[in-house]
């Protein structure tokens, strides 16, 4: 790959050369475009190279040499948790991924020795886990893909491209291309460049609905939870000398407990240790960007950890803030009619509350259902034709989400603002409740809370949480926990409709 670097070209259009000798039926130079190089993006451009002569991600930003935070990303600001299935995935398709991560200052942590947890409030005991998660920054991750894509020779960066729209046949069918501008160009001219396919990649804010839109085609319906997240992060470097901080996760509660945090250490030199400190607020209680205040909401967490930080640490930035992190899918597997040759994968299609950590994750997933349904589509029909590949990736994709959708929103919706306006089915209380009493029983039993990790880094489906030996101990602490009368004391008010399925959860199992 090239980055930053486009193929000799005529004046104002650096890929025109490409664009003018493309011919979409010469198999010898099927081309793919990729709109946005964040995580999904260069997973997309990954998985393309394997079935296209070349690929373009075209993005908007200039992308820094370094691993440095760039503003077409604001999340990179934020503590980013990569879920052990997405380190996974990750190392398959860029061998040598957490070698380079661990190389470029990334730490392994234990998930029960090396993280303190606190869940429900309480903090879990030490114990060895069999899984370890990496503690970097956001911006290395991506670096550290973005490297690993160089090695793929005909993959391309645009870089500083914004993407204004599709190009596309006399009949409006079939996207042919996109229209693009370069940012810091003087005329600001429109540029062309065709392909065979393009992959929208370009997160929340995606203009796709709009364009198919404008072309005629009725958008996705879009649905949303929102559970009025907020994030606020600072760095703070801690002089050397001053011992290790772990890394640290207190989980927010719902509907009782809306703070919570997260300490990360991320990569640093010998002098100094930097710590990532990102606070979480949910149901409106958002964490304040203004310094004394983020501070005082960072001391106010009931986890000395946060207070050790802000005690000792230097702060090298103003705190940033982060809202509207709402869970929105945007159903792009239910549409009437397809415009063929453009899908769409990541944020762009499900944008996920990130206090679940499932993001990158599920966009390691959307790029394993592309190879799978590229290949499918190869096999079937070859690629010379693309038709169809939009609705049955689109529908493949949205069985991939489902599991990560009911999590965050089964979740979200405990919160009362997200709850407004939405009828809970029994049956999603249910599983709510049930959810609830193993949050509350890892703190006393770490068999429960290792079952809880492998299905939170999805390695294990949810279903794991019902198997008899995690259902017994849960049940087994929930009744000795009922017998406490502080405890019986603190319990919440509830429906009717909520004791009766406890109970027939008690019966079931
Ligand atoms: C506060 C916060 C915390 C998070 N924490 C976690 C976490 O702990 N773990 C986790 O797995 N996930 C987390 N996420 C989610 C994660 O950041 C995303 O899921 C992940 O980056 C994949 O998103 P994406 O690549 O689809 O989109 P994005 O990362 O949003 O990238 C979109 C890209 O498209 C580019 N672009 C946009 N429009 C255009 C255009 N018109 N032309 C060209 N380029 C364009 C942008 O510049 C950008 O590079 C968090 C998100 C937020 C907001």
């Amino acid at each position: 790959m090239n980055p930053h670097n486009a193929p000799d070209t005529p004046t104002t259009h650096p890929l025109g050369k490409a664009m003018n000798s493309h011919n979409a039926s010469d198999t010898t130079d099927r081309h793919a475009i990729v709109i946005g190089g964040s995580v999904a993006g260069m997973l997309a451009a990954r998985v393309l190279s394997d079935f296209f002569a070349r690929v373009t991600v075209v993005e908007r930003d200039q992308f820094p040499d370094q691993a440095t935070f760039r503003k077409g990303v604001p999340q990179g600001r934020h503590a980013h948790g990569l879920l052990v299935r997405g380190i996974n995935i990750l190392e398959e398709y860029f061998p040598g991924f957490v070698e380079a991560l661990l190389k470029d200052g990334a730490q392994f942590v234990n998930m029960g020795s090396g993280v303190t947890f606190y869940i429900a409030g309480k903090r879990l005991p030490s114990f060895e886990s069999a899984l370890e998660l990496l503690s970097c920054s956001r911006p290395l991750i991506e670096h550290v893909i973005r490297r690993k894509l160089q090695d793929h020779t005909n993959v391309q960066i645009l870089s500083g491209c914004r993407v204004e729209g599709l190009c596309t046949d006399a009949e409006q069918r079939r996207a042919t291309g996109i229209r693009y501008r370069q940012r810091d160009e003087e005329s600001g001219a429109l540029s062309e460049l065709s392909a065979d396919l393009v992959v929208d990649a370009s997160g929340r804010r995606s203009p796709l609905p709009k364009w198919l839109a404008q072309l005629g085609y009725t958008p996705p319906e879009s649905v949303s939870v929102d559970a009025k997240a907020g994030y606020a992060s600072r760095l703070y470097r801690l002089p050397a000398g001053k011992g290790d901080v772990p890394m640290a996760y207190y989980m927010p509660e719902a509907p009782q407990q809306s703070r919570g945090g997260i300490v990360m250490p991320i990569e640093s030199d010998a002098d100094e240790r930097l710590i990532l400190v990102t606070l979480i607020g949910l149901n409106g209680d958002y964490p304040p960007s203004d310094a004394a205040e983020f501070e005082a909401f960072a001391r106010g967490l009931p986890a000395s950890l946060f207070k050790t930080v802000i005690d000792g640490a230097e702060p090298l930035d103003a705190p940033y803030g982060y809202r509207q992190v709402e869970n929105r899918l945007r159903k792009y597997d239910k549409l009437p009619r397809y415009l063929e040759g453009v899908v769409a994968v990541g944020d762009s299609v499900y944008a996920l509350n990130p206090v679940y950590g499932q993001g990158m994750t599920v966009a390691a997933l959307a790029s394993r259902a592309l190879h799978e349904e590229l290949a499918a589509h190869q096999a079937r029909q070859g690629l010379d034709d693309l038709t169809g590949l939009a609705k049955t990736f689109q529908r493949k994709l949205a069985t991939v989400i489902d599991a990560p959708w009911q999590l965050a929103t089964g979740q979200d919706l405990r919160w009362p603002v997200a709850a407004e306006g939405h009828q809970t089915p029994i049956a999603t209380r249910l599983v709510q409740r049930y959810f609830d009493t193993v949050l509350r029983t890892m703190p006393g039993d770490t068999v429960v809370a290792e079952a809880f990790f492998h299905v939170q880094n999805m390695l294990k489906p949810p279903t794991t949480l019902f198997h008899p030996t995690v259902v017994y101990r849960v049940l087994r602490a929930r009744r000795a926990t009922r017998r406490m009368p502080l405890e019986a004391s603190r319990a919440p008010r509830r429906r009717v409709a909520d004791e009766t399925a406890e109970r027939s959860l008690e019966k079931v199992s």
